[in-house]
């Protein structure tokens, strides 16, 4: 009997084991779903051009590839049975929730058999997270610190003997500097769209109703293995040392800082996320040192940090040659070359993707069906028309709207502490602003997209954490320059021109103090809500309110 693996569009490792025991590989291109919502252009050419690349790439690389276009799995399984009515299809387990099991229910429907087996695409297994919960909780509610330093414990990853690496388990204070004005962080590299590429754009604009830059300027993405595998080289090399320090920082103009841009490859499946981790450990092994030792804003501390012995040795790096001290590019140019990597950049990557997205998937896994909908702060707004269209006058909310608008990408800080804490201190509903990132990013699917969103970013639930992200303008004050050059006062809490977030926040407290005053982690916050007087917070529950109307009409 043959067996057909049959690849989803978030599975397309031509280096997946279950590849070598399959006889035929199914693709199927259901396009269906993409008529329910506005996805981002950029997002559904990235998927449907991947599939078509990984096609390709899989026919070269010597498979018996069968692709068929769609508009529904059912469709697709329907018309591949047609002439194998008794064929075994194996499948491996997607992660959003429910999904195995309804195309299971799809191919026995249409007289075949499907086989789920074990998803290859990440670090840990469902069994790791029992083995680990079995031992550490009995509530279900879950630390991803305390998940991470169990994995790093297991897997031996930046760990000396029994001990992490540096004597320290996380180093995310050294993740908090916001870097120099004149700092220029190495470009990205992106990766030209080719034919096939343009002619999927092509069809996506033509044939669907879409979000966001419809042209095809800006997208960079690697869309095939090999493009991806150079997109990690190249963050590994040139950008990767800034990565830790300028981690939660945020710049106008700059959308990408040092961040890796790794997550549409890695969730696509052309890149395995222990390829990324064992990336940036080797780029530690060879090129580590201490936390903060190396100031990536700096071509003398460069030089210094290639000149000492934790720096790098051998041609492949700037070190001592004189480019680095003359000519126009200053910093930048030493950064083309492979610079030291501070262990709080290698230690900052790897709790993301080995803690973090790990993290997500086991947590979602747990909380679904009901961390969909969940909402203990039961909020029901709906998001600002700014959410849609990035107008608005506050400078820190249009540049995240328009890097979304533009790149189907906002990073980490601008989608937690911009996107989603605006929304949470707005009061907006859960599940409109998961709906809104789901088909907005180029990353995103439903079982990373929802515990970020509603879990962490709204506070839906406290199965991840025990409090909600929630801040006033003081935040992005600390960790953007975008407040100096918004026409809202970060300094003032009421009365017109104060920064929307400042009231927001206050009264999101005031609003929410019994569940919250309760989790016993915001007894400082609280210390200042009881400081306030009558006076104090009706002018707070004033621009409260008037902040909440302008949002809605368009005019905030
Ligand atoms: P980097 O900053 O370079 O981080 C490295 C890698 O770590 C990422 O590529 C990603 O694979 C992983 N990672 C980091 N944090 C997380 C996390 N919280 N959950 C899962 N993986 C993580 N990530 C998605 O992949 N898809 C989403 O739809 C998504 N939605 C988000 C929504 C909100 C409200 C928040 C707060 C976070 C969301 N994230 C999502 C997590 C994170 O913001 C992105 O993974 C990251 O910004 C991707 O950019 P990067 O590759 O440059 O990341």
């Amino acid at each position: 009997d043959s067996t057909t693996l049959w690849l989803l569009g978030d599975q397309l490792d031509p280096t997946l084991d279950a590849l070598a025991a399959a006889d035929e590989v199914l693709l199927i291109e259901a396009s269906g779903f993409a008529d329910r919502k506005p996805y981002h252009a950029h997002k559904l050419t990235l998927v449907f051009s991947a599939m078509r690349h990984a096609r390709d790439d899989l026919r070269e690389r010597g498979h018996d590839v069968t692709y068929l276009r769609a508009d529904s799995f059912g469709d697709g399984v329907a018309a591949f049975l047609a002439d194998r009515p008794d064929a075994t299809l194996r499948l491996m387990r997607p992660p959003s929730h429910g999904a195995g099991e309804r195309l299971r229910e799809i191919v026995t429907a249409h007289g075949g058999t499907l086989e789920l087996v074990e998803n290859e695409r990440f670090y840990t297994t469902p069994a790791d997270w029992h083995a680990w919960t079995g031992e550490h909780d009995s509530d279900r509610t879950y630390r991803q610190e305390h998940w991470y330093r169990h994995v790093r414990r297991e897997t031996g990853v930046l760990m000396d003997g029994d001990a992490p690496v540096g004597g320290e388990w996380n180093y995310d204070d050294h993740n908090q500097e916001t870097p120099p004005d004149d700092w220029e962080p190495p470009e990205p590299r992106r990766f030209e769209p080719d034919a096939l590429t343009r002619e999927t754009h092509e069809w996506v604009t033509e044939r669907f109703d879409t979000w966001g830059n419809d042209s095809l300027d800006g997208f960079g993405w690697p869309v095939t293995r090999e493009e991806a595998l150079a997109a990690l080289d190249d963050f590994v090399e040139r950008r990767l040392p800034a990565f830790g320090r300028y981690q939660d920082a945020m710049v106008g103009t700059e959308p990408f800082l040092a961040h890796s841009l790794l997550s549409p490859a890695i969730n696509l499946g052309l890149l395995d996320p222990r390829e990324a981790v064992d990336a940036v450990e080797t780029a530690y092994e060879e090129r580590g040192v201490e936390p903060g030792g190396y100031d990536p804003s700096s071509a003398e501390t460069t030089l210094e940090a290639f000149r000492s012995d934790d720096g790098p040795d051998g041609d492949d790096t700037t070190g001592g040659s004189d480019d680095a001290t003359d000519g126009d590019g200053g910093a930048t140019d030493v950064y083309g070359d492979a610079a030291s990597v501070p262990l709080n950049a290698a230690e900052g990557f790897i709790r993301q993707v080995l803690g973090w997205r790990e993290f997500m998937r086991h947590v979602y896994r747990e909380a679904m069906p009901e961390l969909a909908t969940a909402n203990q702060l039961d909020q029901e707004r709906s998001l600002p028309p700014a959410y849609w269209d990035g107008d608005t006058d506050m400078t820190c909310l249009s540049e995240a709207v328009g890097n979304v608008r533009e790149y189907g990408y906002a990073h980490h800080i601008e989608r937690l502490m911009v996107l989603s804490n605006f929304a949470l201190v707005y009061g907006a509903d859960p599940r409109e602003l998961n709906d809104w990132f789901h088909l907005g990013f180029v990353d995103a699917y439903h079982w990373v997209t929802t515990p970020n969103v509603v879990a962490m970013g709204s506070f839906g639930t406290d199965v991840l954490s025990s409090k909600p992200y929630a801040s006033s303008g003081s935040y992005v004050n600390r960790m953007s320059d975008h407040c100096a050059s918004c026409p809202y006062a970060v300094s003032r809490t009421t009365g017109e021109g104060a920064c929307p977030f400042n009231a927001l926040y206050w009264d999101f407290l005031k609003e929410n103090e019994e569940l919250l005053r309760g989790t016993g982690r915001m007894g400082l916050m609280y210390s200042h809500v009881d400081n306030k007087d009558d006076a104090e917070w009706e002018a707070i529950r004033d621009r409260a309110k008037r902040v909440r109307e302008l949002a809605a009409e368009g005019e905030l």
